[in-house]
């Protein structure tokens, strides 16, 4: 553990500013070449290796105590990391390639080959192999009942309906990982990525924020940081921003003022749905969710479980009455929870107000209509494949039974006053690009136009959200920006 003494002042060759899905991958990639490495983390450090409550979790390992709320019609709320391993410590594991698709939008709009299937191939294979994913599964172990039914629905209505790849442990053998806990169950970023580089001379400060950049001559000369309320200096001769989507344009702003960038983030929206099935569904010696809906990525869309249990069922059920909620509890084995997640088309505005994140959004017209789409062919195949009573994401009318006329509750229901969703996949808000673009402020290969050390990494310089889950792609594209500039 490093200790800045008074008035001390910290040297290095690079420094990386946050140590989550980018950040440790920077770690191992620059350690592995012997150099010279800090890596200071804004939030604590001893919580990613420990199997925390869901609400200690919160307490230590999230952003703002939990959920960030966001300004806008409908109940939204954003969640990200904030601790030693960034949202890595509490996200769900799964580590997906990036679509095919999606890497043809960024060829094309950007009028390059860099991102394609094989020039990223070997960062994906060296990552899967490095967190040792579960590609094969254990076939003594019951897969959790609601991949069951997605896999049911799937062979009966030839629905493409494919396997998730997960950074998983013990969930193969137990149930316990659930997603927004920091747990021991998944192979972590930690111990994977950073406390194998701190073996080969990494140094980590944690409850260390990067507060200002300071320049001269065209580079960073130093970093202001904040420590126990106290301001110190770093000195780096490169800088990695890997503060993820809401902090890196917040500490460009804060540097270069508000007007530097262009800071709108993009994301997937969830929207969860609660099920209550004829027959039980929660079995404690199943996996975590196995398997997910993709039929309708070309549109954005992807259905899947989301992890199940109690308390974090009831937090999304505050709006019922005790006595609904009883019965609830009475039967909880019979619930399960879905997600629709869908690619936004408007972005999350982040305004610096004080040098807080203050987040504002509006869902897009297009993507109601979407989601009145996806809600009806998903609550449909639900009844026709054995639920009873379906709970939406509305705040009002949103308990629904077969009886119900599906269109026409949609229509009266779903609308943006009504909605309640979240985020945890926030991206693309200090994109790559190209010069004299407008706020356009790191090249296609991570570096600044106006600052010649430094680089950003993290998921807010992806070209546009990646439709799937994004911490595979961040720290395939993170692995390529650091070779192009560091081999
Ligand atoms: C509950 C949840 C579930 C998720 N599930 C999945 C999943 O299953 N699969 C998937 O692919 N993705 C998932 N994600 C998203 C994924 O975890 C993130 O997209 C990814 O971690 C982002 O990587 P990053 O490096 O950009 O930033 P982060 O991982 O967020 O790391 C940034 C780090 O920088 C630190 N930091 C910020 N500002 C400063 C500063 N000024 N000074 C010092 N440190 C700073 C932060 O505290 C943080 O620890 C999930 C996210 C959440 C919250």
């Amino acid at each position: 553990m490093i200790n800045f003494s008074k008035n001390e002042k910290i040297d290095c060759e690079f420094l990386i500013i946050g140590s989550g899905a980018s950040g440790s991958v920077a770690s191992k990639y620059l350690v592995d070449q012997g150099k010279d490495v800090l890596m200071i983390e804004e939030g604590e450090g001893e919580i990613a290796s420990k199997n925390n409550s869901f609400s200690k979790s919160f307490l230590n390992a999230w952003r703002n105590s939990g959920i960030t709320p966001i300004i806008s019609k409908s109940n939204f709320a954003f969640g990200e990391g904030m601790c030693l391993g960034g949202g890595t410590t509490i996200n769900g594991g799964l580590v997906w390639r990036t679509p095919e698709l999606i890497l043809r939008r960024w060829n094309k709009s950007l009028d390059t080959n860099k991102f394609s299937v094989n020039n990223l191939s070997k960062y994906f294979n060296e990552i899967e192999n490095n967190l040792g994913l579960d590609t094969k599964h254990n076939t003594n172990i019951d897969e959790n009942k609601e991949s069951l039914k997605l896999l049911e629905i799937s062979e009966k209505k030839s629905l493409k309906v494919v396997r998730i790849p997960k950074s998983i442990n013990a969930s193969e053998i137990d149930n316990k990982l659930i997603l927004g806990r920091s747990s021991n169950s998944k192979n972590t970023i930690l111990e994977k990525y950073i406390n194998y580089s701190k073996k080969k001379g990494l140094r980590v400060i944690t409850n260390c924020k990067a507060q200002k950049l300071f320049t001269e001559n065209e580079k960073i000369k130093s970093i202001e940081v904040i420590i126990d309320n106290k301001k110190k200096t770093i000195v780096a001769k490169n800088i990695i921003l890997a503060c993820g989507a809401t902090q890196t344009p917040m500490l460009l702003k804060n540097s270069f003022g508000n007007n530097y960038l262009d800071s709108q983030m993009q994301n997937h929206i969830n929207f969860r749905i609660g099920v209550k099935f004829s027959n039980p569904m929660q079995n404690e010696s199943e996996t975590m969710f196995t398997r997910q809906v993709q039929e309708y990525l070309e549109d954005g869309i992807l259905i899947m479980p989301t992890s199940f249990n109690k308390s974090n069922f009831f937090s999304s059920l505050a709006k019922m009455n005790n006595d609904e909620l009883s019965l609830i509890e009475n039967d909880i084995s019979k619930f399960s929870s879905f997600i629709i997640q869908l690619q936004s088309l408007n972005k999350i505005k982040i305004n610096n107000y004080l040098n807080r994140a203050i987040l504002s959004y509006e869902i897009n017209k297009l993507d109601l209509i979407k989601l009145k789409k996806y809600c009806s062919i998903f609550c449909n195949l639900l009844f026709e494949f054995g639920a009873e009573i379906i709970y939406l994401p509305f705040k009002k009318n949103f308990k629904i039974t077969k009886k119900d006329n599906l269109d026409d509750i949609f229509k009266k229901n779903l609308n943006a006053k009504n909605l309640e969703m979240v985020s945890v996949h926030g991206m693309s808000s200090a994109k790559m690009g190209l010069k004299n673009e407008k706020y356009t402020v790191f090249n296609l290969n991570g570096r600044s136009f106006d600052f010649k050390n430094l680089f950003c990494i993290d998921s807010s310089i992806l070209p546009s959200s990646t439709i799937e889950s994004p911490q595979g792609t961040i720290m395939a594209v993170a692995s390529q920006i650091l070779e192009e500039n560091f081999n």
